[in-house]
């Protein structure tokens, strides 16, 4: 499905027209550039963070972060300790509404996870060393353990990051995931070696049981898209996008 480009306040996002579908939840993936009257330049990353939240009439307080260690640290959010540390993870799941949750990206993979029978809800962030320590394929799991959720039953979203059209990475880096998970079938070649981390998130989930028509991937690649997306590959020192998910 083609993800939705959506402007309000001022601020232009796009969401999954997927998940859209479903009136008690909320989620939103941000771009680089703000429309006029946007983002200024004086305006701090808080300040953004804040403007982004309240789209979705959420405060920093009622959204929760993590420190971002790409590691396959799934954390369960039961309440919310406003002050507190970011306590590290890449993912989070809840079934609280209210409770916003939200991952920083550069190029690396968005996931948002939905079940809408048990209504609980996940955000994953999935860049290489998170995708190849299956990082995804544990918040699924995790969903199930703590919410009964079932993969046949759930939707996933997976926002905009770096296409294997801009990925190249060493054929030892292939080579990792070849070995590790036999199950994704790819095959490393000497002349060209790219990885497409949103695809193989995306196959994680056929994998565990997930309906591919109720997978939803943008396929939006963040380099090639520089005009809507920051990306740290092709700018090395570059701003964040933003991704969040919320039930009302
Ligand atoms: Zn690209």
């Amino acid at each position: 499905m083609t993800w939705q480009l959506v402007e309000s306040n001022g601020i232009r996002y796009c969401r999954s027209q997927l998940l859209a579908d479903f009136p008690w939840l909320q989620q939103g993936f941000s771009t680089r550039d703000q429309a006029p009257g946007g983002r200024a330049a004086a305006e701090t990353e808080q300040e953004y963070r804040r403007r982004f939240f309240g789209l979705f009439q959420l405060t920093p307080e009622q959204t929760q972060l993590v420190k971002q260690v790409h590691g396959d640290t799934v954390l369960k959010v039961e309440e919310l300790r406003p002050g507190k540390e970011w306590p590290e993870a890449d993912a989070m799941i809840t079934n609280r509404p209210g409770i916003g949750l939200a991952t920083v990206h550069a190029d690396c993979v968005p996931v948002i996870l939905v079940d809408p029978v048990h209504r609980a809800i996940a955000a994953v962030h999935a860049g290489w060393k998170g995708t190849l320590a299956g990082i995804i394929r544990k918040t699924v799991a995790r969903l199930g353990v703590e919410y009964g959720s079932v993969p046949a039953e759930c939707y996933a979203a997976i926002g905009p990051a770096i296409g294997s059209c801009c990925y190249r990475v060493s054929p030892e880096r292939v080579a990792l995931f070849a070995e590790k998970w036999p199950e994704l079938d790819l095959t490393a070649s000497r002349q060209e070696s790219t990885l497409d981390l949103a695809l193989i998130n995306q196959k994680f989930l056929e994998n565990c049981g997930f309906p591919p028509e109720q997978i939803d991937n943008a396929r939006l690649c963040t380099a090639c898209h520089h005009g809507d997306f920051y990306s740290f590959r092709r700018e090395q020192v570059t701003g964040r996008m933003l991704s969040l998910v919320v039930m009302k």
